[in-house]
């Protein structure tokens, strides 16, 4: 199966080349613009690209110092907004002619190389070599995993200039192996939280705390900041707040990589995550922050998962909390604090997040009975795994020296 993926990097590069990168631009812009001046007559709307080839290529060749495959990009940009226009119109809704205004310009393959750290791009004046910005420690960081893996090739980008900086969103593909579907699939369940950030249904905790700290810090040092009040304090609290979000992504990244082996090393093919909607309605204490967070890792795992062959699927969070995973009874008062689970019916006793975790597994085995195929027949354990018929225990040679419910960090 082929997978796509975009990375955005951001290039150092010099004045004269950064004159050289505008006058592309603009260049770039002012022959889209030309072809959609070229495809409307007033009345009708042309987008077909053989005629458009022959209407414009040799004028704005002529007109322009572009590479030529820049010419035939500009084109196609023209060509998707006409479509995509004409569209509207087709069902009766107002749109106006396109306009390319922001500045943007498209490379592919054949004007342009991409290179572990560095592109080469074709220029109105010849290539430049442009130096990526990359991450200091960018261990697990999509840009060494997309730009730097052998198994991603990149195919082409488009340069954008924003706020004084170039940036390549630069597409990269891979074929991956995808595993047949196992018919027997297992669920790995996981619950996300303010002081675990995720705990799995095999009982892997991954603790929050590294974040919360960095969290504080960055409020800290934020507030300081701007009681300073002046432009230096303003600018530094954007520098502090993008190295912020480089260092917890960084963190997520690592935690969701983790996360997958875990599914794998277990024989899931499907990760349930509860549904994230509303979530600081019923985790009290999470914030604006905790939402982010949780977005940002199970988005990593979704693509991370995907390249591997398993799928990620949402559940309904309802009572995942209060609910026994034992027998399935359902009480507030099974929650005695935030760490305890304790059963009012059955009296099983354990971590509450790793009672929640097997819960959101079992929910999508739930919702999913009566479905044919492909449903999961089982949500896996560090005890072995449940199903339908009850507990089947792990053969020694899989978990040999984990304990049966025990919590790992
Ligand atoms: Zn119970």
């Amino acid at each position: 199966m082929e997978v796509r993926r975009t990375v955005q990097v951001k290039l150092d590069v010099t004045d004269e080349q950064a004159d050289l990168l505008h006058e592309t631009i603009d260049e770039f812009l002012w022959a889209a613009n030309y072809v959609v001046d070229a495809a409307w007559d007033g009345e009708w709307a042309e987008t077909r690209s053989s005629v458009l080839h022959e209407q414009t290529y040799d004028d704005v060749r002529e007109q322009t110092r572009l590479h030529s495959n820049h010419v035939q990009s500009a084109r196609d940009c023209a060509i998707d907004a006409m479509q995509s226009v004409v569209g509207k119109w087709s069902k009766g809704e107002y749109a106006s002619l396109p306009t390319f205004t922001s500045r943007f310009c498209d490379y592919n393959q054949r004007n342009a190389t991409f290179h572990n750290d560095h592109a080469s791009l074709s220029t109105v004046d010849g290539r430049i070599t442009a130096d990526y910005v990359l991450p200091d420690e960018d261990r697990d960081t999509p840009h060494t995993e997309y730009l730097q893996g052998d198994e991603w090739e990149q195919t082409g980008a488009t340069l954008h200039y924003r706020r004084g900086d170039f940036y390549l969103h630069i597409r990269t593909k891979a074929d991956v192996e995808t595993p047949e579907p196992d018919e027997n699939g297992t669920v790995l369940g996981v619950d996300l939280g303010v002081k675990n950030i995720a705990v799995t249904s095999t009982g892997v905790f991954w603790s929050a705390d590294e974040l919360s700290h960095w969290r504080r810090e960055y409020v800290e040092r934020q507030k300081s900041l701007q009681e300073c009040g002046t432009r230096w304090a303003h600018e530094s609290v954007q520098a502090v707040g993008r190295k912020k979000t480089g260092r917890f992504e960084q963190s997520l990244h690592r935690v969701a990589n983790e996360l997958l082996e875990e599914a794998i090393s277990n024989g899931c093919t499907v990760i349930a995550f509860e549904n994230l909607t509303d979530i600081r309605d019923r985790i009290p204490k999470a914030r604006r922050f905790h939402e982010w967070a949780f977005r940002q890792l199970t988005s990593y795992v979704s693509y991370k998962a995907e390249e591997r062959g398993l799928s990620v699927e949402q559940v309904n969070p309802k009572n995942t909390s209060r609910r026994c995973s034992s027998c399935g009874f359902t009480d507030e008062a099974n929650r005695p604090s935030q760490d305890t689970f304790r059963c009012q019916s059955c009296g099983y006793e354990n971590h509450a997040d790793y009672n929640a975790a097997k819960n959101v597994g079992y929910r999508l085995l739930r919702t999913q009975t009566g479905g044919e195929g492909g449903a999961p027949v089982g949500v896996r354990l560090n005890s072995g795994m449940l199903n339908a018929n009850g507990l089947q225990p792990v053969p020694n040679s899989v978990r040999a020296g984990v304990h049966a419910e025990s919590q790992q960090s």
